[in-house]
């Protein structure tokens, strides 16, 4: 079931207690784990975030947001976020730039790194498998960046970059 209300910056549509989305999202199309990857172009998660793949110059851009939902703002999906995002920054030292990974609070997830440096289907599929709880792919991606890079920066103890 779905209600359509309108907020400040509304119409907003609810679906049966799922995060709410904006009149503009509501026709996006939806990825699955298992599903084709765009090149370009803005999506919705299985974990209910706003997915946009992009470009700006050499480097594929992507975000991740949230809205600040709580099951997709855990320690252990923090870690595996920061995770991909210094195997992003592992392929921009190697390509010789000084992108460094962007967080903001769990909230927006920003990823960068140069074209055709990761499959972006095999960047997207870690991310939508870190929102599932499984954080492998991501590690997994991280290693590959270090056997080409080194080590990228050292995670402190509380998994935040250092
Ligand atoms: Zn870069």
């Amino acid at each position: 079931m779905t209600i359509e209300h309108r907020g400040v910056a509304g119409p907003y549509t609810e679906y049966d207690g799922l995060p709410a989305l904006h009149a503009t999202e509501t026709d996006l199309p939806l990825l699955h784990p298992y599903g084709p990857v765009p090149d370009n172009g803005r999506c919705l998660t299985p974990g209910g975030g706003r997915l946009t793949i992009g470009s700006s110059g050499r480097h594929c851009r992507i975000t991740l947001d949230h809205l600040g939902c709580p099951a997709q703002d855990t320690e252990e999906k923090g870690e595996a976020f920061r995770r991909l995002a210094l195997a992003a920054e592992g392929h921009c030292l190697l390509a010789g730039c000084r992108h460094e990974a962007a967080h903001q609070g769990g909230i927006l997830r920003s990823f960068e790194f140069p074209a055709g440096s990761i499959e972006t289907t095999a960047f997207v599929r870690a991310l939508l498998a870190v929102e599932l709880g499984d954080g492998g792919p991501a590690g997994r991606l991280l290693e590959e960046a270090e056997a080409l890079a080194g080590p990228v920066r050292l995670l402190n103890g509380r998994g935040e970059l250092g």
